[in-house]
């Protein structure tokens, strides 16, 4: 299916595998996927080293700030990485997934995030997920999805991937974190986790991966293709 230069912008609640779907879709129309969720992780593991935040993630805004003039923070060949470094494993874990949505509360982590991923756009043929891609970073976007699901059931496939990964995590953490994670998303401030007007919700509860993208295939040939 051939579709046109377009930016289709996934936004979600926590583990409802919008980059798992993201992906797929990328690949199927030769787009490119960008994960924005990477960059708030790849932010929060800084800070944490940096001690720009504390166990009761009290963070120290001017200094966070400050030090992202600083930070090369990108996409490479194996994921997320700061300069040289690659991150990709280091930000799945509990302990970034813990103090990441505080730190996605900063405006200015914000405004660092948002200027990479707006450059990224301009050459359309993208995909990105994230919380705010279509209300806030692509408002335009020509095509936006809004993903939910059951907390259970994201919660189990979450805890699922990651003792594939053999990182440690039990049931109730996960489905805590991302359920404060949804709670602080949707009630910061600046650029709220909320659907677009115009964004069509994908509940895959009791979807495969592959009932999800004939459901999207169909929107697509019914938008673009005629
Ligand atoms: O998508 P992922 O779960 O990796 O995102 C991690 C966190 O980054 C989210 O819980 C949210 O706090 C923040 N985020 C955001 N805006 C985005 C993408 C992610 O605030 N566009």
């Amino acid at each position: 299916m051939h579709i046109p230069d377009i930016i289709i912008a996934i936004d979600g609640y926590s583990s409802t595998g919008k980059s798992s779907f993201a992906k797929i879709v990328a690949n199927e129309f030769s787009f490119l996927y960008l994960d924005s969720g990477a960059l708030y992780r790849g932010v929060t593991l800084h800070a944490i080293e940096k001690g720009f935040i504390d166990d009761g993630c009290r963070i120290d805004v001017d200094g966070l700030e400050e030090s992202l003039k600083g930070l090369d923070l990108h996409f490479g060949p194996e994921g997320t990485y700061i300069g040289e470094r690659c991150i990709e494993d280091e930000i799945r874990s509990l302990k970034i997934a813990e103090k990441v949505s505080p730190i996605a509360t900063v405006p200015q982590v914000r405004e660092y995030v948002d200027r990479k991923l707006r450059e990224f756009g301009k050459a359309k043929r993208v995909v990105m997920d994230g919380r705010d891609i279509g209300t806030t970073v692509f408002p335009d976007a020509e095509l936006k999805i809004f993903m939910t699901a059951d907390p259970v059931i994201r919660a189990q496939r979450r805890a699922a991937e990651m003792n594939a990964k053999g990182m440690e995590a039990d049931l109730e953490s996960v489905l805590r974190n991302l359920q404060e994670r949804d709670y602080i998303d949707s009630h910061r401030s600046t650029s709220p986790l909320s659907k677009a007007e115009d964004a069509i919700v994908l509940d895959n509860s009791h979807m495969t991966m592959e009932d999800q993208m004939i459901w999207l295939k169909k929107i697509i040939e019914e938008r673009f293709c005629k």
